[in-house]
């Protein structure tokens, strides 16, 4: 019944047309209607737009001119009564207008209890909700509608599903002010006092889970009990929300606290670099690497595998575990030179003048130098160009060879030392994974070159190792392999490198230890070491021009005389490079500069004429007292001495062979660090002389009866190889037999058991050393008579070169009364 009601209720009628009261229709709804309490009134109709006045509620609002108001004025004078309907937003407006067809049927009838016309035709009210009413008829529209209506009253019911519903809706009041917060006491007290469930239905509908339309719905349900059901709904489904707008709340809440503590602490940060002065006004880390790698010039695949890690780095955030490794990864590849530079064309003429102007002499190596280049130039990216290695001992220039070759051709300079290198990872890096993990030694120095296409300078190649670790052998050849290293791989970038640009230049020492695919691979270019006169002219002409100028005199302030450089070279140094006899330079020009700049303190006017010239006498004042003692190793000729060479890889040096046989069970005994190639020339030369014995007037009982020493000086340096062999034979047999060895004489050659002179190497090396050392006649093995062209033409002419093929021959010469 109730429900039929409602159906009803909600149909709105036609004004103009009016009811017809009389119909069988609305007969049987007043019928209902009489059963509920009815109360007939004439009221003056007031219109309220998305709003619900219910009854017992008191509600001030204000309004404005037209119909509504006049009705409300006129209600004012009379018995204060109004019967309120409530139509939505876009409905008001026509019946403000008076052009309203259809009015709701029910409404609520209302008390005035303020009636305020404020001056700006404004007016305040106060209006009660009294009770539920039917509009049953319109008896005016102007100058406002009146309604003839019903009045209903909510009947008194109760029972346990009542309470029971009234007690749930009552705590889902509570509920919703645990939301909602700040709702007085008085008014949840007041809720919970209610009795009725209309009436409570009724209350709720104020609270903010009610919308329009709810409380319409509310307010058409004439069955309190049906009422507050429906109220009980709407509540729960309001409730549902609110519990998951307020977890959306919290997890949202969640990532901005996250988002603000970031952002607070990288403000902190910030603030703090900027104090210290590190502030490079850069804002987000994350975009200025991005805009680093939008600005490389660099091919697609490396900026794709940059952006890549950037976007991980920016998923992460910048204070992940993993931040730094990612970023120091992404420096690394936009610090790198990627992109291709151009170069002049090369000019054969001005590298040569560029070769000529850093170095003296050397014109065998700077013509081989310069035929690379005019092949290069030529050839072009045709031919496979082979990587030079300058051989040869320290401080030959090998180093500044290449700087001038960077400077001739406009290229940058790189440099790295494989020197003790035994793990491929120090030329391949490590993978990103290790801690602390770089790239290997050719991406470094490429970093620091700043340049793809440098002369590029490996240093020390012979001294490359190979252990457990990996052979970097394998590693350097994918460097210099031209069909290889357009993409080298580096363990650390992971993605190629292209070295196909760059020019390398190997340098070693010596020749034989750089392991063969190497060695294959390149053009050996020997340098040896300088003569004394060269020496000279490289202190005179380069070293101390370049010592002068780093030190800041000129040319006048210190004048080193011939003289000086002399004694330099001999009593300071003794090498075959010039490194240190530049060291040696550079010590006399600090010394110097300290004494110009105490003049210059004393006196400003005096400093600009101010000059030392050093002469030979000069030099131990400044440089100390002799460090090595120049001139023959022997003040006279000697028994059982002689005067051999030796050769190491950073030059020759002249050595004495001391040879004493002393009465005793004949034994051989050899002391000074000889190594075991030494010990068995020595074995040799001990049975060559036996088997000689007679020939030299020596009773072969003598080896018998004497313990033979051999020692050779300087007994801290390791002595090796076998081409002392003639000079042990040579003391042995001057201590057989009494005769002198000529001190003047150095040799050198293997010696065979039959007494054949054998061939050696570096003789050029030991030929300066003997040069150095003021020896008149050098005895070589014949052998090496064809390298005697390579000799400097100074050698050449100040030594005796006397080439022999047997030890007799070398007997002949080295002793006095020789056999
Ligand atoms: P290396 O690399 O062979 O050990 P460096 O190139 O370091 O030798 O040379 C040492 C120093 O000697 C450098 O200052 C270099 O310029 C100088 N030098 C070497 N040879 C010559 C030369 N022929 N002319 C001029 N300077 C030279």
């Amino acid at each position: 019944m109730t429900n039929d009601n409602q159906q009803r209720q909600q149909q709105p009628f036609d004004i103009d047309a009016s009811v017809n009261v009389e119909s069988e229709e609305a007969m049987m709804f007043n019928a209902a209607l009489d059963e509920q309490n009815l109360d007939a009134r004439e009221l003056p109709l007031v219109v309220l737009g998305e709003m619900v006045i219910m009854p017992h509620m008191t509600v001030p609002l204000q309004v404005g001119q037209g119909k509504s108001y006049r009705a409300m004025e006129r209600a004012w004078d009379e018995d204060r009564e109004v019967l309120l309907i409530f139509v939505s937003e876009h409905e008001i407006e026509s019946y403000k207008n008076g052009q309203a067809r259809d009015l709701p049927r029910i409404g609520v009838m209302a008390k005035l209890e303020e009636f305020i016309k404020l001056p700006d035709g404004i007016v305040r009210i106060v209006l009660e909700g009294m009770s539920r009413a039917r509009i049953v008829d319109v008896t005016q529209s102007e100058p406002f509608y009146r309604v003839r209506c019903d009045l209903i009253y909510d009947p008194e019911v109760a029972g346990a599903e009542i309470e029971a519903l009234m007690d749930t809706v009552k705590q889902q009041v509570d509920e919703f002010v645990d939301y909602l917060g700040e709702v007085p006491q008085e008014a949840i007290a007041f809720v919970h006092r209610i009795q009725q469930p209309g009436h409570l239905a009724d209350l709720v509908t104020w609270g903010p889970a009610f919308e329009f339309s709810d409380r319409l719905d509310i307010l058409n349900a004439l069955d309190p009990v049906e009422r507050l059901r429906k109220a009980y709904f709407i509540l729960a489904r309001q409730l549902e929300l609110l519990k998951l707008r307020q977890k959306i709340q919290q997890d949202t809440k969640e990532v901005l606290d996250q988002g603000q503590r970031e952002y607070f602490l990288r403000e902190q940060m910030r603030i703090i670099r900027r104090e210290l002065g590190e502030d490079d006004d850069s804002d987000d880390p994350v975009d200025e690497l991005r805009r680093k790698i939008a600005e490389l010039n660099a091919p697609d695949y490396v900026k794709e595998q940059a952006l890549h890690e950037v976007k991980r780095l920016a998923q992460q955030g910048m204070n992940s575990p993993e931040a730094g490794v990612i970023r120091t990864y992404v420096d690394w590849i936009v610090n790198l030179p990627w992109g291709d530079e151009e170069h002049a064309e090369i000019s054969i003429s001005e590298a040569q003048k560029v070769l000529d102007t850093d170095h003296y002499g050397l014109e065998k190596v700077k013509e081989r130098i310069l035929e690379y280049l005019a092949v290069r130039k030529l050839a072009g990216k045709k031919m496979r160009s082979p990587i030079l290695c300058f051989v040869g001992p320290p401080g030959v220039g090998k180093t500044s060879l290449g700087r001038s070759i960077a400077r001739a051709l406009d290229r940058k300079f790189a440099r790295t030392s494989l020197g003790g290198v035994r793990d491929e990872a120090e030329i391949r890096g490590h993978r990103r994974t290790y801690i602390g993990a770089m790239p290997g030694r050719i991406i470094q120095a490429m970093k620091t070159a700043k340049s793809n296409s440098p002369v590029f300078m490996l240093d020390e190649i012979d001294k490359v190792g190979m252990d457990f670790r990996g052979d970097p052998t394998s590693a350097l050849l994918e460097v210099l392999d031209p069909e290889q290293n357009n993409a080298f791989s580096d363990h650390y970038l992971e993605i190629p490198y292209d070295l196909s640009k760059v020019i390398f230049i190997a340098t070693a020492n010596q020749l034989e230890p750089i392991p063969s695919p190497l060695r294959d691979r390149m053009e050996i270019i020997e340098i040896g070491g300088y003569t004394e006169d060269e020496k000279i002219e490289i202190a005179r002409g380069f070293l101390a021009p370049k010592q002068l100028e780093f030190h800041g005199l000129t040319a006048e302030q210190l004048v080193i005389d011939d003289s000086a450089l002399i004694k330099i070279v001999r009593g300071y140094t003794r090498e075959a490079g010039v490194r240190n006899l530049e060291r040696e330079i550079a010590s006399l020009c600090r010394k110097v500069a300290r004494k110009v700049a105490t003049v210059q303190d004393e006196d400003t006017s005096e400093s600009s004429t101010v000059s030392y010239t050093i002469s030979e006498a000069d030099v131990a004042t400044y440089l100390g007292p002799e460090r090595f003692s120049y001139g023959l190793a022997e003040e006279k000729d000697e028994v059982g001495v002689a005067t051999g060479v030796s050769w190491t890889p950073t030059g020759g040096d002249v050595l004495s062979i001391e040879v004493l046989p002393v009465q005793g069970k004949g034994t051989l005994h050899l002391t000074g660090q000889l190594g075991d190639v030494m010990r068995e020339s020595a074995q040799a030369a001990m049975s060559y002389a036996r088997s000689r014995a007679e020939l030299f007037g020596v009773d072969p009982s003598y080896f018998d009866e004497h313990v033979i020493h051999i020692h050779v000086p300087e007994g801290a340096v390791p002595k090796d190889g076998p081409s002392a062999g003639i000079t042990l034979t040579t003391a042995l047999i001057s201590a057989m037999t009494g005769k002198p060895v000529r001190r003047d004489v150095a040799m050198t050659g293997e010696v065979t058991l039959r007494g054949k002179v054998l061939g050696i190497g570096g003789l050029k090396e030991k030929t300066l050393a003997a040069h150095r050392a003021g020896i008149k006649t050098f005895i070589m093995p014949r052998e090496n008579a064809k390298d005697i062209v390579e000799l400097p033409d100074k050698v050449r002419q100040d030594l005796h070169l006397v080439p022999v093929s047997s030890m007799d021959e070398v007997l002949k010469i080295a002793l006095h009364n020789g056999f």
